[in-house]
């Protein structure tokens, strides 16, 4: 655990955690320093919105939420009623958007926390107009989603007026108007055509509702890649998630965002294997020669998933190859006859020592790096560091 004494303050959940081998590292100095930048790329007086989602991408969304609200952040997106209830429960008053649809029987509680959520049809619009009556609370505020191409949740574009007067009749509040890019982080000519028609196509939606005599409130569409993007889709908010925990989504790349999270283990044994070995299930992986092979605690039940097998582990500033399938609990890597000590600290990914990114292990592994850091097990312990 040298790797503390860089940091003046160490955050550290229980006494119990920092005994584990492997852990998942949060550097909030990272995560703040991402906000700032995107901050900086948005137009004067947008209001922000980070998504801490998903324990905010893994990486723990209580710690992540305090950081954001303190930096700022006007909103907090998640996508169930138990993340809201979550971070209630810390202590978190800012407003919370709901991204995704709760069920009728989350409804009342989804009002007593002050969860905004997004709302596009007449029954589900009744299921939180009756909530709000049971609750007293006039005046709720919801945001209607529009479906402008992502076939996800939404009214249709030209539906947009008549869903905004049914939520208007129903007593509630017309916070916000919304919709999502399902491309908008591909440089391609026909996916940059396709986000500017999803883009005209909520600017019709919203006419639609002016023309009810409603104010829109909120209007907001973009999530990472537009927020850094299209300065010209930010309106009156954006969404960022990936880009906060230091990921640049799609096609996007740069230099400015910083990976906030680092999986790192320990050595936990080291062997010579005769030649003629075989590692792990499924025999896949034989020793030519005699070679030396580290034993990791670390594997796909942690989130080193076994498509990971192609990846490499860092140790004192050197890769070495994992070899044979991961394991739930334990993965092996070859050490040739480097000068590694048992207990030793290996870098799955992330920030420390100059470690690969998890973008590294998902291009490898043919997947995005939001799906690298959700995978992180329950198990795994979020150790946050902060130089502040
Ligand atoms: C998850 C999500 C976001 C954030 O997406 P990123 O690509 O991580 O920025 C924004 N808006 C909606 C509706 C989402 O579901």
């Amino acid at each position: 655990m040298q790797n503390f004494s860089r940091f003046s303050k160490i955050r550290i959940h229980s006494k119990i955690e920092i005994m584990e081998s492997t852990v998942a590292k949060i550097n909030l100095e990272h995560f703040r320093s991402n906000l700032k930048f995107i901050r900086s790329k948005m137009a004067l007086g947008a209001k922000m919105c980070v998504a801490v989602k998903a324990d905010a991408y893994g990486h723990g969304a209580v710690e992540c939420a305090k950081v954001a609200v303190a930096s700022g952040a006007d909103f907090l997106a998640i996508a169930r009623v138990s993340e809201g209830r979550e971070l209630r429960e810390a202590g978190i008053k800012s407003n919370l958007l709901l991204l995704s649809l709760c069920l009728p029987e989350e409804m009342d509680e989804l009002v007593s926390l002050n969860i905004t959520p997004l709302v596009f049809d007449e029954a589900y619009i009744e299921l939180v107009s009756n909530a709000a009556k049971r609750a007293k609370k006039d005046g709720y505020p919801v945001h209607l989603a529009v479906d402008t191409g992502m076939g996800r949740i939404g009214c249709l574009p030209q539906e947009a007026g008549e869903i905004a007067q049914k939520i208007v009749s129903c007593g509630l509040h017309f916070g916000g108007i919304c919709t999502h890019f399902s491309v908008s982080d591909s440089k391609k000519e026909k996916d940059e055509s396709y986000t500017r028609l999803q883009f005209e196509r909520f600017l019709f939606a919203i006419e639609e509702v002016r023309s009810k005599g409603i104010e829109p409130g909120i209007r907001h569409c973009a999530a990472s890649a537009a927020t850094l993007l299209r300065p010209e889709m930010h309106l009156d908010m954006c969404r960022p998630g990936i880009i906060c925990y230091g990921y640049y989504p799609g096609d996007l790349s740069g230099s400015e965002l910083k990976p906030v999270m680092s999986l790192v283990t320990r050595v936990s044994s080291i062997r010579v294997l005769p030649a003629g070995s075989c590692v792990s299930y499924g025999r896949t992986w034989k020793a030519e020669k005699d070679t030396r092979i580290a034993i990791l605690p670390v594997g796909y039940a942690d989130g080193l998933l076994r498509r990971h097998a192609d990846s490499s582990v860092l140790i004192l500033g050197k890769t070495y190859p994992i070899r044979g399938r991961i394991c739930m609990d334990q993965c092996m890597i070859e050490i040739g006859d480097d000068k590694i000590e048992r207990w030793s600290e290996a870098v799955i990914f992330g920030w420390e020592n100059g470690g690969q990114s998890a973008q590294m292990l998902a291009d490898r592994a043919h997947t995005i790096s939001y799906e690298i850091t959700c995978a992180i097990g329950k198990r795994v312990p979020r150790i946050f560091v902060d130089g502040k």
